[in-house]
């Protein structure tokens, strides 16, 4: 499998008045394989999106590296910066923002294109616009309209349009379908899933629950407080949750078909997340965690792998802290 992008303890901290300092995201290491969806999930303010932003170099990073296609990013010539900016899209969470409410639909696909020199011929660039619109399941009508004509789910579609105008690679997907109606989310997730297979695309998908990425995902990745806890394969993140931060989030997501009785207990974190620029010692999830013991308030946990594929970052799986004491079978 060829790894696309290789995120290597990444720091991003925002130095605030005061001396104080931010650790948006503090030492956030995953790779992002070729033609898969990657999500990242985590309650706001956890640093997921501060980690699509600086992957795509939006913000500066503190420290830590980002390779793209074998390539450092922070080092690329001018014309690797372009072919960069060209295969890495994003996609936002709120469209409305993002589309400029004076331009047609037209115009704000043809926007990326003008930037980058691409598809001058006016007719290739029309015939490429319509082309787009079918794409994402608008038409050729809907060119010259206004964002404000579309409801939400339809302004996403424009989004999305937009992001595939340079026939990206790969596209950071920040929160698409957070603020869109539940009975539209199902809908642009799949336009999703279409044109990874269509296009051969490579996601990163960011989130703040667990309910809708399972449906994209290949793997998850899942952060608390600038922090990765937990990172596997999306079955088996589901079926056997290791970190009690991703067995709370899980809980919390309730049972799709109304016919089954859940049975689960929830899981009720106390507490509320801390703030970054004070986080806990020794494990950042502590404060709200049922299953803090000693260690946890004194020694941060390793990042292992504990089972194939299967990583996680808690005292719990940790042998020289537990001993033999199997605490894997803990159930949400
Ligand atoms: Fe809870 Fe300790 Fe594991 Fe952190 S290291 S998640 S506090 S058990
Ligand atoms: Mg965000």
């Amino acid at each position: 499998k060829h790894k696309l992008l290789e995120v290597k303890n990444l720091k991003k901290y925002f130095h605030l008045e005061k001396g104080k300092t931010l650790k948006a995201v503090d030492d956030v290491s995953f790779d992002i394989y070729k033609g898969e969806t990657f999500g990242l999930v985590g309650e706001s303010g956890c640093g997921k999106s501060t980690t699509g932003r600086t992957i795509i170099s939006l913000y500066n990073r503190t420290d830590g590296e980002v390779r793209y296609d074998g390539k450092n990013v922070h080092t690329l010539t001018e014309k690797e910066k372009l072919s960069f900016y060209r295969n890495v899209q994003m996609i936002f969470q709120d469209p409305y923002a993002s589309l400029n409410p004076r331009s047609t639909v037209r115009e704000i696909i043809a926007e990326p294109m003008e930037a980058h020199g691409l598809y001058t011929d006016k007719k290739e660039r029309l015939e490429r616009i319509y082309q787009l619109l079918e794409d994402v399941g608008l038409n050729r009508d809907h060119a010259n309209r206004y964002p404000h004509e579309f409801s939400g789910g339809q302004r996403q579609r424009i989004g999305i349009a937009r992001a595939l105008a340079l026939n990206p690679d790969f596209i950071i997907a920040d929160e698409p379908i957070s603020a869109l109606d539940v009975s539209v989310q199902a809908q642009v997730v799949n336009l999703m899933k279409k044109l990874q297979k269509e296009k051969g695309l490579t996601y990163l998908f960011i989130a703040h629950d667990l309910s809708m990425v399972k449906h994209i995902s290949d793997r998850i990745g899942v952060m608390y407080l600038g922090h990765l806890v937990e990172l596997t394969e999306s079955n088996e993140l589901y079926k056997k949750p290791l970190h009690p931060y991703t067995q709370a989030l899980l809980s919390a997501i309730p049972i799709p078909d109304p016919d089954v009785e859940d049975t689960r207990e929830r899981m009720i974190l106390k507490g509320e997340i801390p703030s970054p620029m004070n986080p806990p010692s020794g494990c950042v999830f502590r404060t709200r965690c049922p299953f803090a013991m000693e260690a946890c308030a004194t020694k941060k946990p390793q990042w292992q792998e504990v089972e194939e594929k299967h990583f996680v970052a808690c005292h719990l799986y940790d042998k020289s802290i537990m001993g033999d004491q199997n605490h894997h079978e803990i159930a949400v």
